[in-house]
């Protein structure tokens, strides 16, 4: 047996029940014949960069690159920097030209630039907040926009409390003219809240850095901030109320794409969204993070091995890279499409910037990157689908996955493979969720490469 099958097959037997492959069906969007859907932008890890400037010592380009040289600085920023404000608007101009009136935007935080918290403080982290809040605000005055705080939005970072603080009180009074009092109430005590968005539609706003692994201050806590029994409630009085909800949050839950074993959150925490989400997959009909800065996606499988729902990563608006990342992501937004009918979702228009041709043209040149269903040939991005599409990523030299990959990094650069360990830990990210089944996943890969060999 060769050895792509038996990789492949090893996957499929991991799932516990037959892979049924599928014809490429129609695109759903163009059997339509009056296109009715729903449309939202979402951005993340905007990461302004204040001290971003041109000047002959590449050292000196700006904070966010910890005294390492900037390796080809412009107009749009570097891929050693975080965002200059010129990307930042950049990005908003691009979204308000291309779609002015989508249905709402949703942002999932990280406004801050990494820099030693020495460089920080509560003021300034608040002082740009205010900035971003306003920005987007300048160029959608009418639009109603719903946040999600990140790990960089508290000062020292990440160390976010469980109790109400200048934060939390900062942002709720920021955020006052989309939010109504309800969810602000929650936002000032914990940084969380819900608030119903349109007809049988919630939008519940997690704060998942209680539950990130550098926040020092929830330790051995089994629900910071009340935050899992309120989650509960919530999606509990959706269900009673028939509502579905739309769950974002700037930590993902799950296992990293990039980290073999390691959970995003702690895993504890994990295993206790993960059974949480199980339980109301039919109220969630989607999940939508951020934080890592690359594009990626989960599927939720339940106990049986079936899947229940998508979960989709967004990549960041900052280009930033560790100086010992060997590569990066060029800037990123995009934009769902779905069924105003039952709000499941239908498609992602994923849209990016090249930053080095956007620097070389000093013209800011966003476009479109992919379509989900397009690019992928699937029907929808429903978590029937989504499996499917996952199933093959796990075939060795998968064209397929190449390219899941290359989107993974906003198309930074495609000559760049992923395969062996790495595809082992983007796969078995993407299909497994909690810690035994994610475990069994590595395992049997690991197993099945001996018997290769
Ligand atoms: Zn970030
Ligand atoms: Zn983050």
């Amino acid at each position: 047996m060769g050895r792509e099958v038996v990789l492949y097959l090893t996957l499929l037997s991991l799932l516990g029940h037959p892979f049924v492959s599928t014809a490429p069906i129609q695109n759903r969007l163009q059997s339509v014949l009056v296109p009715t859907f729903g449309k939202f932008w979402h951005i993340s890890d905007l990461h302004l960069d204040p001290t971003y400037h041109i000047t002959d010592d590449h050292t000196k380009v700006c904070f966010s690159s910890k005294g390492y040289p900037a390796s080809d600085p412009g107009l749009f920023g570097d891929f050693m920097c975080d965002s200059p404000y010129k990307l930042i608007q950049s990005a908003f101009q691009f979204m308000r030209e291309l779609e002015p009136l989508p249905d709402f935007i949703i942002w999932t935080g990280d406004s801050p630039p990494h820099v030693p918290a020495e460089k920080l403080s509560t003021d300034l982290v608040i002082h740009i907040i205010t900035n971003m809040t306003y920005t987007i605000r300048e160029f959608f005055p009418d639009l109603p926009v719903y946040p999600a705080l990140g790990n960089h939005d508290y000062w020292p970072q990440d160390q976010f409390p469980i109790a109400t603080n200048e934060i939390y009180l900062a942002v709720a009074k920021l955020w006052e003219p989309w939010l109504k009092s309800e969810a602000l109430t929650t936002l000032r005590k914990g940084g969380y809240y819900s608030q119903v968005i349109g007809p049988s539609l919630r939008l519940v706003s997690l704060n998942t850095n209680l539950y990130y692994s550098p926040n020092k201050v929830t330790v051995n806590m089994t629900d910071p901030a009340g935050q899992f029994e309120w989650l509960v409630d919530t999606l509990e009085n959706c269900r009673q109320s028939d509502e579905k909800a739309y769950v974002i949050a700037h930590v993902p839950i799950g296992y990293l794409p990039y980290a073999t074993g390691t959970t995003a959150i702690r895993e504890a925490h994990n295993e206790r969204l993960v059974e949480i989400f199980r339980i109301y997959s039919d109220v969630v009909a989607g999940h939508f993070y951020g934080h890592t800065h690359r594009d990626s996606i989960m599927v939720l499988l339940d106990h049986t091995g079936q899947p229940v729902n998508s979960l989709f990563v967004t990549p960041a608006i900052t280009p930033i890279k560790h100086v010992e990342e060997p590569y990066s992501n060029n800037p990123g937004l995009r934009m769902y499409l779905y069924d105003p009918q039952d709000y499941s979702l239908l498609d992602i228009w994923q849209y990016y910037m090249n930053l080095t041709e956007a620097n070389m043209e000093e013209k800011p040149g966003w476009k479109l990157e992919y379509k989900m269903t397009e690019d992928f040939n699937i029907k929808d991005i429903q978590p029937q689908s989504l499996y499917e599409l996952a199933v093959s990523f796990g075939i060795p030299q998968s064209k397929t996955f190449h390219k899941y990959f290359t989107h993974f990094m906003v198309s930074y650069n495609e000559t760049i493979v992923c395969e062996g360990s790495c595809q082992m830990t983007q796969v078995c990210s993407v299909l497994f969720l909690d810690h035994k089944s994610y475990f069994n996943c590595i395992e049997k890969w690991i197993e099945s490469m001996k018997t290769l060999f």
